[in-house]
Formats: C-alpha cells, structure tokens, sequence
C-alpha cells in the first residue's frame, strides 16, 4: 500500500510519515500543494492524507481537482479544528474522512485502515488463499495459524499479487507500488523479491512468471 501525504508542518507532516512507515507503507511527502498534486496524477497511490492550508495550492482546490478529473483515491483531511466550513466543504468536494489536528498518530492508522478497508476491500479485511490467511488490516499474513514472516517489501508485492488475483502484473507496475520518491527501486531486482517469496511461500502459492510480461498468482 502506497500512501501520499501532503502536509506544510514538516514536523507533523515527518512524524506521520515515521508511523506510516514503521506500519509498513510506502510514503511520498510533500510540503507544497502544487508538488503533491503533480505527484497524485503522475504517480499511483491508495491514499491521499491532506492538509488543507497548503502553499501552492489548497488542500481543497486539490481535492476539487482530484474528483473533476474522476480520479478515484481515499481522501483523509487533516485540519486545524477552527478549520470547521473548510472540512466540512472538503467532504462535499469528496474527501473521504478527516482528522481534527491535533491529533495522536495511531489516530492516523487506524483511519488509513478504516478508510482502505471501506474502499478497497468493502466488508472482508482477511484474504483466503490456499493455506495462508492474509489480513489487510493489521498487514499479516497465516499460513495453517503460524505467523509467515515477508519483509515490508515482500509482503507489499505479495499484498498487490493477491489483490489482483489472476491477473498478469508488470514489473513496472510492482515497482511502482512499492516505489517512493525517496526509495526507488530498480524493475530487475522484482525478480530477488519474487524469489524470495516463492521461497518463503512454497507450496502455498502458485506465482507464475509470465515471460516477458511480468507475475501471476493463479487462482488454481
Ligand atoms: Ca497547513
């Protein structure tokens, strides 16, 4: 999971991207309104936590932008709390949910779940498959009621393959959703990643290599 904030505070902005982090996200930052909003129609992303007062442009404008061109993402606002006519405008405009500032951090996982949960997974947050029993909430993963150790990495390839059952990922497009602006990574070292997770995963999984296409975890 993938997660964009873009927040003027850098000390708050860098303390939710610490927790983001520690709770096994990949996060891009921005402290600019008009840089976040390149990096929203540029790049792929399963949540966007917003300011509102941004320089650049607002948090609203953005927001209004995002939904005018039908871009689909989970929107959390994070304002100041006399900030009340422009929240409320916010989640008219389509923002999904906000946060009064201040606020504790493990107020912001458990919104970031909340949110990915209604919009990505609707009712089921765990994941049969085979013998492994993959938790989107808590970002765990069973296999027969024993906990499978992946690294962040692994299991954020693994958590993609499994939400796209039976359909043929590139390497491009792996990379991308575990790619930041500050951590990128290189298409040719998927494969390491792959490799280790067939490794990790053995009879559990069927992860094809489709030649020159990319991976698929099958179904059958
Ligand atoms: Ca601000």
């Amino acid at each position: 999971m993938k997660i964009l904030v873009v927040e003027d505070n850098e000390k708050l902005a860098n303390a939710v991207l610490k927790k983001l982090e520690n709770n096994g996200y990949a996060v891009d930052l921005f402290y600019d309104g008009e840089e976040g909003l390149y990096a929203i129609e540029t790049s792929f992303y399963d949540l966007l936590i917003l300011d509102l007062g941004l320089p650049g442009i607002d948090g609203i404008e953005i927001i209004k932008k995002l939904r005018s061109h039908h871009k689909i993402i989970p929107i959390l606002i994070i304002s100041a709390r006399d900030e009340l006519d422009q929240r409320i405008l916010g989640l008219d405009c389509g923002a999904d949910d906000y946060l009064c500032k201040p606020f504790e951090l493990n107020e912001v996982i458990a919104r970031v779940q909340a949110l990915l949960r209604r919009t990505k997974y609707q009712v089921n947050s765990k994941i049969t498959y085979n013998d492994l029993i993959y938790d989107t909430q808590n970002r765990t993963l069973m296999k027969s009621g024993e906990h499978v150790e992946l690294s962040k990495r692994e299991l954020a390839i693994f958590e993609n393959l499994l939400l796209n059952i039976d359909t043929v990922l590139s390497k491009e497009n792996i990379v991308e959703h575990i790619s930041t602006f500050t951590e990128s990574i290189h298409p040719s070292s998927v494969e390491t990643y792959v490799s280790r997770i067939r490794k990790k995963l053995a009879n559990s999984i069927n992860l094809k290599t489709a030649r020159g296409l990319g991976y698929i975890l099958s179904s059958k």
